[in-house]
């Protein structure tokens, strides 16, 4: 069976967003981890979700890696293309968003793409083509100091118009319209693309809760493109006849030993790391400065961990307190004891898999990035929610021939048992 959809999303945590909705509603998802080659196999699913890295990189980087994905989607059977931004639509205005959302307009020839990163459930909406993130204007929030990209101005319309050639016209479909219901909807998309809009190739659409965000969904279905953060999703399913059920999150039984690896020292995996300590759990702390110093500490935690392997999770971490974190930072420099770190816990994941693991939690956004690498990863079957944003996924490894169960949390999702609830919420 062919793609029912195929997405693009700029950055890995947002991919993984992304999935998860498709999956909540209904689509057997699979993410593939860069962009694929010409030749790769294509996955059994509804949905698959393209994560790359840019929403930051060059713009020409960012759009050549988006349209070779598009084009490999295209070839996988896709229909529609969905090029997933961020809900708070993180960009400059030399891009990204602008020129990738035209470059794939341009290969697929959409003639009027409806743009919304609104997400209701998370607080944010979209009215008169302003994005709110709660009750504040996207410009209010704390978005506007970003350190990468800054997001002062909260019209979408003008956000957007900043990055793409003079020419290409950005306009908006307004609330009236959208709760007019879907056929209303298509029919102002289609004005704009028409002769009255001319030069129109982009459509914010005010998209104030979830009804709204189905209604646009529908609207969307027969066109070749749409931007939109992770909200959109929930409505695409069932336009292909999909219901939410166990079917779209089934992952093979679970088997091997379990464990955790946080680099993380967000206050949400501190928490969680404190509540597994005092339960009494096994745990191996990995002290940054002792990395620095030469010690193998990887090899000292894998000595450590490998009599302790099996059923009850065991976890090995970074995770330090703010003060702590600035003593070693004071020392090795920020981005060093960073990259000190990432690496040996890496190791550690990658050594902990070829030992028997085989149920991994690993904690922290680049601390995944580094894990999945170093487990030689590059696709994942989307499986159960375990918390908002934290899906269980299962995964090909080279270091094991079976498989591997992998949930992979950024920093501050998650309540405090997450660790019991993530091994408890899989099947084995
Ligand atoms: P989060 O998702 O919480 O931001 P990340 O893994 O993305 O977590 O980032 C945490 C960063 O902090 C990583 O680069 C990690 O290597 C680093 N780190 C973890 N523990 C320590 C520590 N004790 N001292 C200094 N840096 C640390």
């Amino acid at each position: 069976m062919s793609l029912l959809l195929g997405c693009i999303a700029d950055d890995f945590t947002g991919a993984t967003d992304l999935a998860g909705n498709l999956v909540r509603a209904g689509m057997r998802t699979v993410q593939l981890i860069g962009v694929p080659a010409p030749g790769d196999p294509v996955p059994d699913a509804d949905a698959v979700v393209v994560a790359l890295k840019s929403r930051t990189a060059p713009v020409a980087e960012a759009v050549a890696d988006s349209l070779a994905s598009a084009r490999w989607l295209r070839a996988a059977g896709a229909p529609q293309l969905y090029f997933k931004v961020c809900s708070t639509f993180d960009s400059t205005p030399a891009g990204n968003i602008g020129p990738v959302a035209l470059a794939l307009a341009d290969l697929v020839g959409a003639a009027i793409v409806p743009v919304t990163p609104a997400f209701p459930e998370a607080g944010r909406t979209v009215f008169q083509g302003h994005l709110f993130v709660g009750s504040q204007l996207l410009s209010d929030s704390p978005m506007r100091q970003h350190p990468l990209t800054p997001m002062t101005d909260a019209n979408l319309v003008r956000v957007l118009q900043a990055q793409l050639p003079a020419g290409v016209r950005v306009d908006l479909v307004d609330h009236r319209t959208v709760a007019a219901g879907a056929p209303a909807i298509a029919a102002g998309l289609d004005a704009l693309a028409g002769a009255e809009g001319a030069g129109c190739r982009f459509a914010v659409v005010d998209t104030v809760d979830d009804d709204a965000l189905r209604r646009l969904a529908a609207a969307a279905q027969g066109l070749p493109l749409v931007v939109a953060g992770s909200g959109l999703a929930i409505g695409i399913p069932a336009l292909h006849g999909l219901a939410p059920g166990a079917a779209a999150s089934a992952l093979p039984p679970a088997a091997g030993a379990a464990a955790i690896v946080s680099g993380s020292c967000s206050a949400a995996t501190q928490a969680q790391v404190a509540r597994f300590l005092d339960g009494g759990g096994a745990a191996f702390a990995v002290d940054p400065l002792s990395i620095a110093a030469g010690d193998d500490v990887a090899a000292q935690a894998l000595d450590w961990a490998t009599p302790r392997l099996g059923d009850a999770p065991l976890l090995v971490y970074a995770t330090a307190a703010p003060e702590a974190v600035q003593r070693v930072q004071a020392q090795l420099g920020a981005a060093e004891a960073g990259a000190l770190v990432e690496a040996t816990l890496a190791c550690i994941a990658a050594g902990l898999v070829q030992r028997g693991v085989g149920r991994l939690v690993v904690a922290g956004g680049e601390t995944s990035g580094a894990c999945v690498q170093a487990l030689g990863i590059t696709r994942l079957r989307i499986g159960p929610q375990i918390a908002p944003g934290v899906p269980w996924c299962h995964a090909a490894s080279a270091l094991r021939s079976q498989g591997l169960h992998l949930a992979l949390k950024s920093g501050n999702f998650g309540r405090q048992d997450f660790f019991r609830d993530a091994f408890g919420a899989l099947v084995q």
